[in-house]
């Protein structure tokens, strides 16, 4: 892997570089359809400007990604989902859907579950609109005309923050968005489009790290993530997150009993939490996963942060303080050289104080 172009010296206050691309901010879902209804979504083009107005305020060096081929992608993806990605929307186009029917975003409306096929292989239809299903798997995760720059440009957020931490700076951030973890190797879906901590992961192996943790402290579930790694040991996978078996997406996965398979036995690390919980239980469930990553041994470290395990946010019960980020992510660093990627997170007032503070708990250079 090359070494990112645009290396900067450490930020003045937080002293890591952020890394970003504006197109970015080019992916506007314009809303989400949410059980059968169309609603307006939290996953919105302003988080992203919240967040770096936040950070350069706050003294961050902002790094232009560079860009980086589809290898990266590829070598944690299906070639078949990040060709979906690529051509959906102008398909969607192709087929009338928004001049003729008004349908502005590509939805899925037919899913080929188990249910469905009932053993019968899996067969990839021609009609855009029957081909989704295959890949997204709920109805919340739109794409529009500029969702594939901006997918394309969080991937490469992400790969360049992995270039500085290979060479050598202790930590950087990427202002990833859309977010990634629930991305999986052939599938997306929760407001995820490709998995921009796993293909950071991977970059970080290819780049001769011997063994790399993913510590994922998003509100939700990294399922993506999991899926990603789970019959490899070469990358350990934890989270915490509310509890899915209380009623919480992604409802399917993220229980404790999902430890891995194969040679990735016992690298996957489930720590379901109960609404409400708040910054005592989360730091010591954060404990958890930094004695197993010691235990275990790591080379480098990949932090999805998700800041939507807040008080102030509307998409989890989760009741962690800014001063909770804060500390997780100074006990995480101290485990080694870490890539930051930023998931989820939704209330536009707190955003960039939740962000800002968690960033402050990295190891200085
Ligand atoms: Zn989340």
């Amino acid at each position: 892997m090359s070494q990112a172009d645009h290396y900067a010296p450490p930020a003045a206050l937080l002293g890591l570089p952020v890394v970003w691309h504006p197109d970015c901010l080019l992916h506007q879902p314009d809303g989400e359809v949410w059980l059968g209804v169309w609603e307006p979504g939290t996953e919105v083009p302003a988080r992203a400007q919240v967040l770096l107005e936040a950070l350069e305020a706050g003294g961050a060096e902002v790094v232009h990604a560079t860009v980086h081929d589809d290898g990266a992608l590829l070598a944690v993806h299906d070639s078949a989902l990040v060709e979906h990605l690529a051509t959906a929307w102008e398909d969607w186009e192709a087929a009338g859907f928004p001049s003729d029917h008004g349908r502005s975003r590509v939805v899925p409306y037919v899913f080929p579950t188990e249910g469905l096929l009932c053993g019968v292989p899996l067969r990839s239809p021609a009609a855009v609109h029957g081909r989704v299903g295959r890949f997204c798997y709920d109805t919340m995760t739109l794409v529009g005309p500029g969702t594939w720059q901006a997918v394309r440009a969080a991937a490469d957020a992400a790969l360049t923050a992995a270039d500085l931490v290979a060479g050598g700076a202790p930590a950087a951030y990427a202002l990833c968005r859309p977010p990634g973890h629930h991305a999986g190797p052939a599938g997306y879906g929760g407001s995820c489009y490709l998995n921009n901590a796993a293909i950071a992961a991977q970059a970080l192996r290819d780049s001769g790290a011997a063994r790399v943790a993913v510590l994922d402290l998003d509100a939700h579930h990294g399922n993506g993530t999991q899926a990603i790694f789970y019959r490899r040991g070469d990358v350990y996978v934890g989270s915490l997150h509310v509890d899915p078996g209380a009623g919480w997406f992604p409802h399917y996965l993220g229980y404790a009993d999902e430890r891995g398979a194969d040679d990735g036995l016992d690298a996957n690390r489930n720590l379901p939490l109960a609404p409400g919980t708040g910054d005592a239980v989360w730091i010591e469930a954060v404990d958890v996963l930094c004695d197993e990553v010691r235990a275990q041994g790591a080379d480098a470290l990949v932090i999805s942060l998700g800041v939507d395990a807040a008080a102030s946010d509307p998409e989890s019960p989760l009741r962690v303080s800014a001063g909770g980020y804060r500390e997780a992510a100074q006990r995480i660093s101290a485990l080694g050289p870490a890539v930051v990627v930023q998931e989820g997170g939704y209330d536009l007032a707190s955003l960039g104080e939740l962000t800002t503070a968690a960033l402050s708990g990295l190891r200085a250079p």
